[in-house]
């Protein structure tokens, strides 16, 4: 008897012709995650087996494995060779110590001597006669012991299915430049646009020795934690101090964050022009602050030339994406209380509805080039 993780896969299923595409892809993944764990993956009948580890390891491999995007469900179960005291002697360590139940068979090995009800029912009546707390319940058990009779003469038997992330493998759509903050927002918006499949690149902006160093620990275990679902991830790390010091010496100091924000998109598209990113990602949400009404990502997304820039909370509330950062794990990350770039010589009154053509003129008073060329000097790489 042998400890296994059976892995069902979402919905690359529908994706017709190209499946074989997407299931290298996620099996690619699923590799990844897995590194430094003695395993084999096998794919069966549209289901991976994971196979061949340590039993210690079978926590790991399911906390690994679910959060690899594109993979449905995970069950730890046990393959034996189909033989029905095997399965009985398997059923009876995934089965619950109490409650109701029944006894699923699938039966693709038509040879087997008894069929699925016979199964079920051999099965099912030994539980019962070795468990005085089991009871037998077909429509709505508390568990169920499920019976895959394979063709290749070995059998699975499993209890729970584990919900996991779902979505498409990172990498077979495209890849994209995440702006990441410190804040709750940033990190949700590129967990959102990587469970479509996008391989993801983080580019944080910082405002050292104003913002300190703690900040910036606090970005590199957010995206620490993206990388657990996108398989890896590298994230830029530039300066944008002297940036703001030149706004707040020249500049009208309302237009400060609408000012900032042009140049860390100008910066982010170059960037991303030359990482082979596809698009810049940002954790925007409309109307939440003071910079982000429409004409506030007016006025930044004018400075973007060729990319598109993806805002996928722009409908959500904060509630919304508070849920999900907690889902996702970054929540607690995101609330240490270590100020961001953006809190750096901030006006009181910040302008709400900037009109382009005084952000220009007030821009027309700095020297952009110059001071991109300088923030590209303070680059430096981290690699998760
Ligand atoms: P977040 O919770 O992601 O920080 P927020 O509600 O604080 O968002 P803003 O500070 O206005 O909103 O930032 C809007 C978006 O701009 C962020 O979601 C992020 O994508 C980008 N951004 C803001 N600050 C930075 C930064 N220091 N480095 C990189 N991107 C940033
Ligand atoms: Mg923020």
């Amino acid at each position: 008897m042998e400890k296994v993780v059976i892995v069902r896969y979402a919905e690359i299923h529908l994706k017709g012709k190209n499946r074989g595409y997407f299931e290298r892809a996620l099996a690619a993944n699923m590799e990844k995650s897995l590194k430094g764990i003695r395993h084999e993956i096998r794919r069966r009948s549209g289901r991976y087996l994971v196979e061949n580890f340590e039993e210690a390891a079978a926590d790991t491999i399911v906390k690994r494995l679910s959060k690899v995007f594109g993979v449905h469900s995970l069950s730890v179960g046990y393959k034996v060779p189909s033989d029905i005291d095997e399965i009985y002697a398997a059923a009876k360590l995934v089965c619950d110590d109490g409650g109701t139940f029944k006894v699923e068979t699938h039966r693709a090995d038509k040879k087997f001597y008894l069929n699925s009800p016979q199964i079920s029912a051999q099965i099912g009546g030994r539980l019962l006669d070795g468990n005085k707390s089991l009871k037998v319940d077909v429509h709505e058990p508390d568990f169920v012991i499920n019976i895959d009779v394979r063709e290749d003469g070995t059998a699975l038997i499993f209890n729970k299915f584990i919900k996991c992330a779902d979505g498409m493998p990172v990498g077979t759509a495209g890849r994209g430049l995440l702006l990441l903050s410190g804040g709750i927002d940033s990190p949700v918006a590129g967990h959102m646009i990587a469970k479509r499949g996008m391989k993801i690149d983080c580019l944080h902006f910082h405002s050292y020795p104003y913002t300190n160093m703690q900040a910036r620990q606090k970005v590199l275990d957010l995206a620490e934690i993206l990388s657990q679902y996108t398989c890896g991830i590298k994230v830029t790390i530039i300066s944008v101090k002297h940036i703001q010091e030149e706004i707040h010496k020249n500049c009208n100091g309302a237009y400060m964050v609408t000012l900032l924000r042009r140049f860390m998109m100008r910066i982010a598209e170059r960037l991303a022009l030359s990482d082979g990113d596809q698009c810049i990602i940002t954790g925007e949400s409309l109307g939440q602050v003071a910079s982000q009404t429409i004409e506030g990502m007016t006025s930044s997304n004018s400075v973007v030339e060729k990319l598109p820039v993806l805002r996928p909370l722009c409908g959500f509330d904060k509630n919304e994406i508070i849920e999900r950062s907690r889902d996702i794990g970054t929540y607690d990350i995101s609330i240490r209380p270590y100020e961001d770039c953006c809190t750096v010589f901030l006006p009181d009154y910040p302008i709400i509805k900037p009109k382009l053509a005084d952000v220009l003129a007030e821009e027309s008073k700095l020297d952009v080039e110059g001071l991109i060329k300088e923030a590209f000097a303070s680059i430096e790489v981290k690699e998760f």
